[in-house]
């Protein structure tokens, strides 16, 4: 795979699933320094530790070296800058599946005077344990544990657990858009929220 922007050969990412996600969730995050460092520890050279993390965007669809952020499927080539792009897919818990869900919580509804007039501002799609996120995993935990900002300002730090139930299990194995097992029924049942622990349960469908 050729880049044309810097005129090199850029190595495949051939990693198994749980490691792809870690590269990934740091990528993801940015992380650059952890990323090579990553990279090596799993066995990459000096030199192809550094291509791959200057060629792997950090969001999908966005061009790592220009403003293009239409590019599609993976391993792809930059139609604005030339730049190669791994653009990794990011598998059925993504950024959309988190706007998503931050938009469907309401704790108004939970009856709990505390949490009156909290919100959510934002769900993140990379959690702590990228590796949480493998198929096996997740058929085996039926759960996601990741990061969330709740409250008044919508800016507390909780932990969020994400329970799939049956439809969300099977999405969640076939690839499909986890949002459409967002359920729309009362609050009361999908959602509980402890304020003093920062912890929100979401049960999807
Ligand atoms: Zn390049
Ligand atoms: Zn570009």
């Amino acid at each position: 795979m050729l880049c044309k922007k810097c005129a090199d050969e850029i190595p495949e990412l051939n990693f198994p699933e749980e490691q792809l996600l870690e590269i990934r969730g740091l990528a993801g995050y940015g992380l650059k320094v952890f990323l090579v460092s990553k990279l090596l520890e799993l066995g990459v050279n000096q030199r192809d530790a550094k291509l791959i993390a200057a060629h792997l965007n950090p969001k999908a669809g966005e061009c790592s070296s220009c403003d293009f952020d239409e590019l599609e499927g993976e391993n792809t080539t930059c139609p604005e800058c030339g730049a190669f792009n791994y653009n990794l897919s990011e598998g059925p818990f993504n950024q959309e599946f988190c706007d998503c869900l931050e938009y469907s919580l309401d704790f108004d509804d939970l009856g709990i005077e505390e949490v009156k007039g909290f919100w959510c501002d934002g769900v993140s799609a990379f959690p702590p344990d990228m590796k949480s996120l493998s198929k096996a995993a997740i058929q085996q935990n039926q759960q996601i544990i990741t990061e969330a900002r709740v409250g008044k300002g919508g800016q507390d730090r909780y932990r969020m657990i994400i329970q799939l139930g049956p439809k969300a299990l099977d999405y969640y194995k076939r690839d499909l858009d986890l949002a459409a097992c967002i359920p729309d029924s009362d609050h009361r049942y999908w959602i509980s929220i402890d304020p003093e622990q920062h912890e929100v349960w979401v049960k999807l469908d």
